[in-house]
Parts: C-alpha cells; sequence; structure tokens
C-alpha cells in the first residue's frame, strides 16, 4: 500500500496551497484529485473573479504563487460603492490614501499559478484522475480508498474538496448549510466609461448586481444574483439583453454596456462545517468553511486556514504523535473558528438583510448604510476588514 504524510483530497485553491505549505515544512504530500492534469495545469475561465485580501497576497507571495500571476490577471481595487434600492446615493469605502482595499484575480489564474508552484515541489506527489472512494482508520494511519480499488495510508488527511465534500460526509462530520434560493450569474461586459478600480455593489429590489473592476479599464466582471427560478432565464439571455439587464441595475453608471464571454452560474449555498477535525483527518478551505461570495472571503478565509494549520502542526514529526496531532488540530479548530465564525455569520446577515424586500427590511437597509455613512467607525472596520 502506497504511504505518505499529509494526503489531501482535492487540488483546488486550498487544497494546492496547503500541499505546498506543508511540503515545505518537510512534509511528504500526496495530492489527490478527481480532474485531470491537463484541466490543473490549464483551468478554464470559470467566471470566478477573485477579490484577494492584503493578508492573502501576502502569503501568496511568500509561497511564490503571486509571481507566477501575469499582470494583465491582477486588477487593483482602488475602492467600492455600496448602492441600496432605488437610491441614487451610495456609501463608499477606500482606505483612505493608503493604497488599494484588495486586488482581484482569475479563479483559473490563483489555480494555474498554485499549480505551477506546486509542480516545483519535490516533496508533494499529484495523483490526477483520483476520486477518493472510502476512508477509515488502519494502525496508526487513516487509510483512503481511491477510485475504488487503490489504497493510501496517510498520516493526516486533510479534505479539500468543496463545500459539498463527500469526505467530510464519509468520516461523519455534519455541516450547516444555508441555501439561499438564489443563484449568481457571472459574465465579463464592457463598458463605455473606465471602471477606475471602482467596486460596484448595487442591492435593488429582486435582484443584485456587482460589477468588480478587471485589468482592463474598460472591463467589468457583472455577478448578477437572482432568485434560483430566474437563473436559467438569465443564462439564455442573448448578449444584448444580458447587457441590458446589467446597465439598468447599475443605473448606466458606467455608461452603455456590452456583453464579452461566457456566463457561469453558482448555487448560493453556504456551509460551515459542525467540526473541523476528527482522528487523523482535517478540513480546509470550502470544505470547512464555504461562504456566499457577497463579502469575497471564502479563498481568503481558505489560505488564512491552510497558514495556520500548517503553523500548528509545525512540521512532520508531530504527525506521528498521536496526542499532539490531536492537540494541534484542535488548535487550528479554535483558531480557525475565530477568524472565520464572525465572518460567516455577519455575511449571512448581510444577505438576509439585502435581498429581504419587505418594507421593514427596506427601511433597516437604509437606516444601516446610513448609520454607517455617518459613523466612520463602522466604515474603518469594515475596510480593516477587507484591507488587513
Ligand atoms: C461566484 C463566486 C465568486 C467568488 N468570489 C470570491 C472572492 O471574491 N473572494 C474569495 O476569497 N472567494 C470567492 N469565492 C469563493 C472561492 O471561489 C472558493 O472559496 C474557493 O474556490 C474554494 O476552493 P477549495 O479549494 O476549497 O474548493 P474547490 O475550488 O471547490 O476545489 C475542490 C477540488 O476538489 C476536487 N474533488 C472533489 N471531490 C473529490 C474527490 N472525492 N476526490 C478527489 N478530488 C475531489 C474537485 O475536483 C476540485 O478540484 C467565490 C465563489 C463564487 C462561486
Amino acid at each position: 500500500m502506497l504511504q505518505t504524510d499529509v494526503a489531501i483530497v482535492g487540488a483546488g485553491p486550498a487544497g494546492l496551497a496547503l500541499a505546498v505549505m506543508l511540503a515545505r515544512r518537510d512534509s511528504r504530500v500526496t495530492l489527490l484529485e478527481c480532474q485531470s492534469e491537463d484541466s490543473l495545469a490549464n483551468p478554464e475561465d470559470d467566471g470566478r473573479e477573485i477579490a484577494l485580501t492584503h493578508k492573502s497576497v501576502r502569503i501568496l507571495e511568500s509561497l511564490g504563487v503571486w509571481q507566477k500571476l501575469h499582470t494583465d490577471e491582477v486588477s487593483v481595487l482602488q475602492s467600492a460603492q455600496v448602492v441600496d434600492g432605488n437610491s441614487p446615493s451610495s456609501l463608499n469605502f477606500d482606505n483612505r490614501g493608503r493604497g488599494p482595499l484588495g486586488f482581484i484575480v482569475p479563479n483559473a489564474a490563483i489555480r494555474r499559478a498554485l499549480y505551477e508552484v506546486a509542480c516545483g515541489e519535490s516533496n508533494i506527489q499529484l495523483r490526477c484522475d483520483s476520486a477518493v472512494t472510502g476512508t477509515g482508520l488502519g494502525d496508526n494511519r487513516r487509510l483512503l480508498e481511491i477510485n475504488g480499488e487503490n489504497h493510501l495510508a496517510a498520516a493526516l488527511v486533510a479534505a479539500a474538496d468543496s463545500r459539498f465534500s463527500e469526505v467530510r460526509r464519509m468520516v461523519g462530520i455534519g455541516a450547516d448549510m444555508r441555501d439561499f434560493g438564489r443563484v449568481a450569474v457571472v459574465g465579463r461586459v464592457r463598458t463605455e466609461c473606465a471602471h477606475g478600480g471602482i467596486a460596484r455593489e448595487c442591492f435593488r429590489y429582486g435582484s443584485t448586481l456587482a460589477l468588480l473592476p478587471l485589468a482592463e479599464p474598460n472591463i467589468s466582471s457583472a455577478v448578477v444574483t437572482i432568485s434560483a427560478s430566474r437563473g436559467e432565464e438569465v443564462m439564455q439571455y442573448c448578449d444584448t439583453e444580458f447587457a441590458a439587464h446589467v446597465q439598468r441595475e447599475s443605473a448606466a453608471a458606467l455608461g452603455p454596456v456590452e456583453s464579452c464571454g461566457k456566463r457561469h452560474k453558482y448555487p448560493l449555498v453556504a456551509v460551515y462545517a459542525h467540526r473541523f477535525y476528527a482522528e487523523r483527518f482535517v478540513l480546509v478551505g470550502d470544505a470547512a468553511v464555504g461562504m456566499h461570495p457577497v463579502t469575497a472571503h471564502g479563498f481568503n478565509l481558505g489560505l488564512a486556514g491552510a497558514d495556520t494549520l500548517t503553523r500548528q502542526l509545525d512540521g512532520v514529526t508531530r504527525l506521528y504523535q498521536p496526542a499532539r496531532l490531536a492537540r494541534a488540530l484542535s488548535r487550528y479548530q479554535v483558531q480557525h473558528r475565530l477568524e472565520s465564525q464572525p465572518i460567516y455569520s455577519g455575511t449571512n446577515r448581510v444577505v438576509d438583510l439585502f435581498t429581504n424586500d419587505r418594507l421593514p427590511a427596506k427601511l433597516l437597509r437604509k437606516a444601516v448604510l446610513r448609520f454607517s455613512e455617518h459613523f466612520p467607525p463602522v466604515r474603518q472596520a469594515i475596510v480593516h476588514q477587507l484591507t488587513r
């Protein structure tokens, strides 16, 4: 049977980042991914544009991943504007002259850059076309069944197999799931006016639109959030209809709009695992905490969690000392909960408030925004979250 120090299930951005971090601390890592190697080396654009905090950029730089991104893949997020309902005014967030709020990078570019770095690590063995189909415990190891036949034994298994993690379920860890009954339809648009590095979040009644500034000055990513029952209708819009929708919902803030590129649809389901670890087992990335994208924290939390876990494991010897390993995993759980729980609950409350079109909620929305506008500490706290 194959043996390894750490087996990671899922070579998405969280699994790849964790693999590189652990490999650099002398662990032999086996990364199992059900997709083909070609889809990791050349990931297709999936429409997700990932807003990264400064902390995430620092982590990616330290891994040598940031340096692998092309200049036309990175856009600078200078400030953000929030518009409520049919109000003509907006609430603005910026870093008060202390640099950008963050950066925006396509998910496919992050995945490609992480893959390239992982390929350069001699401690990482990547096994593609390998779906984990079962797990159990054996002689001081956790065992994995791959494609229903081969087996692998690892001192620790980390599941990074998405918010709908099958491996989390196999180990018997439950999760709170919030299905918002909505979908996000994402697609690129060209606007007559330059976006100026400003992200615009328009919480209209019945639908929400985010316009995220991309590297080209007139190209933005439009994220249309609507009831799941209307998702297919918006996906089927011709380019002119989609552009008209974006122009209307953005109140033509950037002038006439043209649709450019494929659209993608994502169901909006938030997930929070009941526990982040079990015997010789740990959850990372969306498998631990799957966020609603409105506050752009999912991958940022995944990266922070991988960093916390690596620090707690502190090298390879702890993996083979059951009591010390259990304590390290428990400390990871405490720290990652402290970091993620307030953001998770806060995000779900924002979604509840800003997608509720009944009169009391509409009034509360306006009151919250007015309060934030006239009470700078609230605005500063939000900016701090984005820029830390
Ligand atoms: C529209 C949208 C916008 C977003 N915007 C932002 C943003 O601005 N900022 C931000 O920080 N986050 C954002 N996110 C969230 C971010 O995309 C996710 O947090 C991140 O992609 C999760 O990475 P992951 O590696 O945990 O999981 P995934 O990317 O889901 O990867 C899981 C991997 O596991 C593999 N796998 C699954 N099951 C198995 C198995 N049994 N065996 C082997 N392999 C398996 C899959 O093939 C996949 O490669 C956004 C998400 C969406 C949908």
